[in-house]
């Protein structure tokens, strides 16, 4: 009997099947948010960004392999120039079925104008980062953010039928005394809620000792007011959902300080520059630029995503305290994208 052709899938050195590429495809940004950057970035020269069309070849080649979800990041995604285009383009694997979903993470700023193109590509889920809904508060954060802009997009995606997902860093002392609000506000939008532990990329100008908080307490002080039943995991991400009976919402939880949360990891990162991180806290990294740019066949690309994908580590090393008040990794979230 001949064997039944398979749609390839990409395993790891540990069983896990990789179905998830996040996309940065811009470390810039048009705000600074102060978990995530200091006030003063220095960017990559704009020639070392790999082009919208040589975005679309790496991540049409991850499709080949088995990918089954791509999410588009940054920096902020929708501050690079002409990125709707990489959406419709990739729009074509939805239609071939080769791909389940296109999605995005954005600050929201500039969401109310291109959530119908967004919309028509084939996103229909989307993670937008908010962290206050006191616009003062809002605007300390992020340092240059407009709250209104953002309820703005958020409004628009809801109108045009968007599956919306708030993620939230919970930090000690900045907004920690208005996570009971967001789930309220959340469930009432019917917007799933998200909240992140801050992990330890790159440099900012504070101090991450004094941002940090364990989600285990945020979760303890959330259930002197609401009901947080743990539902099975059904997204594939790493977070850990429940369903919030008052509201009907979901919560979920992201962990990555206090929980391993690497066992079930099924994704891997590409960067703007083609570089690809087999783990979000590790520094070992495969480019995938040039063996992309020396051949117009894929067949160099794809070997390289096989030989990356045997180099993925088994987790993450992230520490925060007083002794391990530095970077675990060198680069910031915008670089591997969040
Ligand atoms: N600019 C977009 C946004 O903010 O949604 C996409 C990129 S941002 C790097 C993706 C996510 O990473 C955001 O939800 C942000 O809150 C989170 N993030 C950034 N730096 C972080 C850090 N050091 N620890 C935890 N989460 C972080
Ligand atoms: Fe920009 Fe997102 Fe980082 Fe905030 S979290 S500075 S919006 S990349």
């Amino acid at each position: 009997m001949t064997a039944m052709p398979s749609t390839p899938v990409l395993i790891d050195p540990f069983g896990r099947a990789i179905h998830y590429l996040r996309v940065s495809v811009t470390d810039r940004c048009d705000l600074r948010c102060v978990y995530c950057m200091s006030e003063d970035m220095t960017f990559l020269p704009k020639a070392e960004l790999l082009s919208l069309e040589e975005l679309d070849r790496v991540c049409s080649a991850f499709v080949e392999q088995g990918v089954r979800k791509l999410r588009i990041t940054g920096g902020e995604p929708l501050v690079r120039r002409n990125v709707i285009s990489l959406f419709q383009s990739l729009g074509r694997h939805l239609k071939t079925g080769a791909l389940e979903e296109l999605t995005l993470t954005t600050n929201g700023m500039n969401l109310a104008k291109h959530v119908d193109d967004l919309r028509n590509a084939g996103v229909r889920r989307i993670n937008v980062s908010l962290d206050s809904l006191d616009p003062a508060r809002f605007k300390t954060i992020t340092r240059w953010g407009d709250l209104a802009k953002v309820m703005e997009g958020l409004s628009a995606a809801k109108a045009a039928g968007m599956k919306v997902k708030i993620n939230t860093v919970a930090m000690r002392d900045v907004n920690e005394d208005e996570c009971e609000e967001l789930v309220a506000w959340c469930g009432a939008q019917g917007f799933d809620l998200v909240f992140i532990e801050t992990m330890p990329m790159g440099d900012i100008d504070g101090d991450r000792t004094q941002q940090y908080l364990p989600l285990s307490m945020l979760r303890a002080r959330l259930e002197q007011r609401w009901t947080l039943e743990p539902i099975p995991d059904v997204t594939g991400g790493p977070a850990r959902y429940t369903r919030c009976t008052e509201t009907s919402g979901r919560v979920g939880f992201i962990t990555p300080m206090t929980h391993n949360f690497c066992e079930s990891c099924n994704r891997v990162r590409l960067t703007c520059t083609g570089m690809l991180y087999m783990c979000l806290g590790q520094d070992d990294v495969a480019d995938l630029r040039s063996p992309m740019r020396a051949s117009e066949g894929n067949e160099l690309l794809t070997a390289a995503i096989h030989e990356a994908i045997v180099r993925k580590p088994k987790g993450h090393d992230f520490v925060i305290d007083r002794r391990h008040n530095r970077p675990a990794v060198h680069r910031h979230m915008s670089v591997t994208g969040g």
